[in-house]
């Protein structure tokens, strides 16, 4: 069975493929490389020995991206393309929305055109914008507060409408709370351009020495310890959530929504302890003022994922940590770093 990934060659893209490739299916990876590097896919192909068709196509490119449904017979398609940097996406909205909107509509209208009506789409738990209590179930208000987040409330309402008067169609909507961690291999992980927005990238740059210290965004929250609290997922579980998401589509289901989390928050701080007891590094931080739009506490009810999908998140905190560590312990300036291979054709 062969499965288009859109943005295949990203952070979560490249796990997916790991996990679908030694589960047997076979991968098709299109990606525009505007946020990832070939190299990624090389690891993956060396770490499965099996190899990938990869195109460097861009999805608003919709000739090119025609040519891969002409040359391929493509089961269903799992969308991770698209851009995902909350600040930038408010500094450049219409590249946002061109991006994400204008690039799945491409993408659906080809999809159709070529009779492939299974699509597993990456959405995100931003659609919930803040939450008016935790957990967070997938029927709770939805509320994006910035321009990224609306890209993914409109492509899940695109989805929907789609489906209405093409019944044909079978959609999984997943909701990522917040994923690290990376491939315990230590040769893929997240690879962020410049300084990270993000906590665990922060984290792991403090560890090695790139960064001084680690800006805590606020200690004032309702929270346990005042910092904010999150629902972090392991990237391994969340790429193997893709594949219970892949065998529901192929069942015929129509549309569906489910949040992929662990059902657990995590303050900032206790992340900090955590990573600092499996590295064995202390993480210098200081307490700064909260971070615009950020929220205090958001954590998933994943219960609809483990009775309709049969999946459930299995990494504790530790080894999302080690392995967010090792990665970056092995990787300190990420793909640029690792060695070049060519597996993939
Ligand atoms: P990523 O940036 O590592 O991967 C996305 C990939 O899409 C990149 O390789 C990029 O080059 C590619 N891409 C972007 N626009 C494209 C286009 N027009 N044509 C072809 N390729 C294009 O991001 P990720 O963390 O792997 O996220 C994957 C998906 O999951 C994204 O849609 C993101 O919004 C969503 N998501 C991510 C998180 C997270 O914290 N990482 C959380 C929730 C949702
Ligand atoms: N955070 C922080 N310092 C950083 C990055 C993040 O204190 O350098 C906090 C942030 O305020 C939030 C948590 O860590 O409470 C997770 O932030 P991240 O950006 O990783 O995810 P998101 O806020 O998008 O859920």
């Amino acid at each position: 069975m062969a499965i288009l990934l859109t943005g295949g060659a990203g952070y979560i893209g490249t796990h997916t493929c790991i996990e679908l490739l030694n589960a047997g299916y076979e991968i098709i990876v299109l990606d525009n490389l505007s946020n990832s590097s070939v190299k990624a896919l090389n690891c993956v192909s060396e770490l499965t020995q099996k190899n990938i068709k990869f195109y460097e196509v861009d999805l608003l490119d919709a000739t090119n991206l025609e040519n891969i449904f002409k040359e391929n017979t493509i089961d269903a398609v799992i969308h991770f393309a698209g851009l995902k940097a909350v600040g930038k996406s408010v500094e450049t909205p219409l590249h946002y929305y061109h991006n994400n909107i204008t690039g799945t509509l491409i993408l659906c209208e080809i999809m159709q055109r070529y009779n492939v009506k299974r699509l597993v789409f990456s959405s995100s738990a931003t659609v919930y914008g803040v939450p008016k209590s935790v957990p967070i179930f997938e029927d709770s208000p939805l509320n994006a507060t910035n321009p990224y987040g609306r890209t993914k409330l409109m492509i899940e309402e695109i989805l929907r409408d789609l489906y209405i008067p093409n019944e044909d169609w079978n959609i999984a909507i997943l909701r990522y709370f917040n994923p690290i961690g990376a491939h315990p291999s230590g040769r893929l992980g997240e690879d962020p351009q410049g300084i990270p927005n993000n906590l665990m990238p922060y984290i792991t740059q403090v560890g090695i020495g790139k960064l001084d210290k680690l800006k805590i965004f606020g200690n004032n929250y309702p929270t346990i310890d005042g910092t904010g609290v999150r629902d972090y997922i392991h990237v391994v579980d969340l790429a193997l959530g893709h594949l219970k998401a892949l065998e529901k589509v192929m069942s015929s289901p129509g549309v569906d929504t489910y949040n992929l989390g662990t059902g657990r928050g995590y303050s900032v701080l206790e992340i900090v302890e955590a990573f600092e007891r499996v590295s064995k590094k202390k993480i210098p931080y200081e307490i700064v003022d909260r971070r615009p739009g950020d929220i205090a506490t958001c954590y998933a009810d994943a219960t609809k994922a483990k009775e309709k999908l049969g999946w459930i998140a299995k990494r504790d905190i530790e080894e999302m940590c080690a392995d967010s560590w090792n990665w970056q312990f092995n990787n300190p300036n990420g793909y640029e770093s690792s060695k070049n291979i060519h597996l993939i054709n």
